[in-house]
């Protein structure tokens, strides 16, 4: 599971956060359910808390978690992080708290925002990003929400601007650098209808870094920032 940490101007931002501490102590029903089918990392040094404090830093240094979609391998930490203000598409705030439509509804866990996080709703108004419709947000460095909807209802990718050009995060949108593992058929139930597109993005773009919310370490390593 990948979650990105950037220092912006006004301190820490998170993209996703992963299983949070108490996802550890407790796995989520969902979890238990699917154990053989489901891995959640078991150490809790994995957890974005961890690793942010192992970089040096207080949790209260981030300010900001964007998330891809509110599935709880991508926003259990939350409540790692209680003093940040969350960004998330209107439509996935919807969904997450919503009467399950789908069976990939199931992977929402309500007490994931028990502790009541600041929020802010986005929707698109007419911006493009790279010809994708998105929004951008208000923080900076310039963070744009990239609907991608298909894995969820409200699943985004999120595009960051980097001192070296772009990083674009699919999020669960598409299986870049995993392909030879996931059939079609399962790319376009799992993950949604945008998989061809992202990868001529990014046969297009290769001077973009992409990445997504599962790869393997290596890949990052090879394509990463
Ligand atoms: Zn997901």
């Amino acid at each position: 599971m990948l979650c990105l940490l950037i220092e912006g101007r006004d301190g820490l931002m998170l993209v996703d956060t992963g299983p949070g501490l108490a996802d550890y102590r407790q796995p989520p029903g969902i979890v238990r359910t699917f154990q053989l089918a489901t891995r959640v990392p078991l150490d809790p040094r994995e957890s974005a808390l961890r690793q942010v404090e192992a970089l040096g830093y207080p949790a209260a240094d981030v300010k900001h978690i964007i998330l891809t979609h509110m599935h709880f391998d991508h926003c259990g930490g939350l409540a790692d992080f209680p003093g940040a203000e969350v960004h998330v598409h209107q439509r996935e705030w919807e969904a997450f708290h919503g009467r399950p439509g789908r069976w990939t509804d199931l992977a929402y866990v309500r007490r994931h925002t028990a502790h009541q996080p600041r929020v802010h709703c986005y929707e698109e108004s007419g911006e493009e990003w790279f010809g994708f419709p998105a929004v951008r947000l208000p923080l900076e460095p310039e963070v744009w929400l990239v609907p991608l909807f298909g894995h969820t209802r409200g699943h985004c990718g999120v595009a960051i601007r980097t001192g070296a050009g772009w990083h674009f995060h699919v999020g669960d949108a598409a299986p870049l650098g995993l392909e030879e593992y996931v059939p079609a058929w399962l790319e376009r139930l799992v993950l949604g209808p945008h998989v061809p597109r992202l990868r001529r993005f990014r046969d297009d773009h290769p001077e973009m870094c992409i990445t997504t919310g599962h790869m393997w370490l290596d890949d990052f390593a090879a394509h990463g920032p």
